[in-house]
């Protein structure tokens, strides 16, 4: 019988968490849980903590630690969680490495941490080069994959290009520093206890794929 897993996906901004974890969603069916996304759906919210959770993130700094387990917690805990998941930009401190250690004994999945690893100088141009589509959600950039028609889809001529309000100059050097400060320390959290696996992220997202996939080997028959 094949275990159940949770995913750790480690990594700065721009590292292609994200990419990585949308495509074993879609290709193997396991669930991304982005603590990200749930942020940017939440502060769209009229409530206090909406408003809270949205300054901060424009600040590019973190939001606190309780806060965000309580999030991960419920996620985790919906139907589609019930066999291996992927956890996307969670944990990113210390405390919530902790938090996790609790939920994987509540949950009896044991993790594994994949670390994708990209040199800084090209994490600050994926970054504040990176533009989307708000019809179709294509991702571009204006170093890498520029598209046809400056400022707009290639697909929706129509739909002029949008960036991230936290991919600016100035919020990436913050948002960069966050990681280098309170994330990265957990790669050696990981390491010491057997569990990191680290994958070269300087590459096309498909070969990245195809090593994290045969990582994770036997993950999709647990779905
Ligand atoms: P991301 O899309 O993963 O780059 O996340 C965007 C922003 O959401 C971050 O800069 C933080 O402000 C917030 N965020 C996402 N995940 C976490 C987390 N695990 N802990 C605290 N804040 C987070």
């Amino acid at each position: 019988m094949f275990m159940s897993k949770i995913i750790v996906l480690i990594g700065a901004p721009g590292a292609g968490k994200g990419t990585q974890a949308r495509l074993l969603e879609s290709r193997l069916g396991i669930p991304q849980i982005s603590t990200g996304d749930m942020f940017r759906e939440m502060k769209k919210a009229d409530t206090p903590l909406a408003k809270e959770v949205q300054k901060i993130m424009s600040s590019g700094k973190l939001v606190p630690d309780a806060v965000t387990y309580e999030m991960v917690k419920a996620r985790t805990s919906r139907d589609d969680c019930h066999g291996t998941f992927t956890l996307d930009g969670f944990p990113r401190t210390a405390v919530q490495a902790e938090m996790l250690e609790t939920l994987s004994k509540e949950l009896g999945k044991p993790v594994v941490a994949i670390n994708i690893d990209v040199p800084v100088e090209i994490l600050e141009r994926r970054l504040t080069g990176r533009r989307s589509c708000p019809v179709c959600g294509e991702i571009y950039n204006i170093y890498f994959k520029a598209p046809k028609r400056k400022g707009f889809c290639d697909d929706h001529p129509e739909a002029e290009l949008e960036q991230r309000s936290d991919d600016t100059e100035e919020k990436v050097k913050v948002r960069l520093e966050t990681y280098e400060e309170n994330t990265k320390p957990l790669l050696a959290y990981y390491r010491k206890s057997g569990r990191l696996e680290t994958v070269n992220g300087d590459r096309d997202a498909e070969a990245i794929y195809k090593e994290l996939e045969s990582l994770i080997g036997t993950a999709n028959a647990t779905v």
